[in-house]
């Protein structure tokens, strides 16, 4: 079966410029051309992947962005945005509200398909399972236990739930922001130099004195759980 890719973008002919390159390279497509419509066809047909640019007419690219990661059902949809946008700063703010991916306008088809692939590559279907896995590093859900190669690994409440949201997203770059919305809530105040606080003790516990840094920090970004050196 094709990886469906839901195309959101009010633009006529710059739909038509990718459909016509995602089917030559072997995708299906669906378009949408606001984002009340995108939200509609996710809810209708789950795609593999979501094109979401940024410029759309009413509701923004970014907010819709932060709405598809605010439903749990569609919490770990890929999403790659697209914008005319190049500051780094917009690029953190693009991050921030959940993109994968951002791709700046004008893009040579080819880069965005290679984009698309390797998000694609590095989404894992949210699955039920009882084991989190990340290179030699381990989370058994239902034993409560991690481990690195034959090492135990003893970890807090918070790290413990801070590694299981890193492992469930392996090598997506995660802002701090983020990182406390997820792992503490959205309804706590909690200062974003604890994510911080609480990542420099999760190093502490999975790295070894010879191992390597399994997590990345990604400067005025956040951090991911990568092979990656920063
Ligand atoms: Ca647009």
């Amino acid at each position: 079966m094709k990886p469906l890719i839901l195309i959101v973008e009010d633009e006529p002919s710059l739909v038509e410029l990718l459909r016509y390159n995602l089917e030559k390279a072997d995708f299906e497509v669906q378009t949408a051309r606001d984002g009340d419509e995108a939200l509609v066809a996710i809810d209708e047909r789950r795609p593999d992947l979501v094109l979401l640019d940024w410029m759309l007419p009413m509701t923004s690219g970014l907010e819709v962005c932060r709405r598809i990661r605010r439903q749990p059902e569609t919490r770990d949809l890929p999403i790659v945005m697209l914008t005319a946008r190049g500051e780094e700063a917009d690029r953190v703010r693009g991050l921030e509200s959940g993109a994968d991916d951002y791709v700046t306008k004008p893009f040579s088809p080819n880069e965005l398909i290679a984009r698309v692939r390797a998000v694609m590559r590095r989404s894992r279907p949210a699955t039920a399972a009882d084991k989190l896995e990340f290179a030699d590093l381990s989370m058994d859900l239902v034993a409560h236990r991690v481990s690195r190669g034959d090492r135990r690994v003893h970890l807090g409440p918070t790290e413990f739930r801070l590694l299981r949201y890193l492992l469930e997203h392996p090598g997506r770059v995660f802002s701090r922001e983020q990182l406390l919305n997820a792992v503490w809530g959205h309804d706590i105040y909690v200062e974003p130099r604890t994510v911080d606080v609480h990542i420099r003790r999760l190093r502490k516990a999975i790295n070894g004195p010879d191992e390597r840094d399994l997590i990345r920090t990604v400067r005025a970004a956040g951090y991911s759980l990568d092979l990656e050196d920063a």
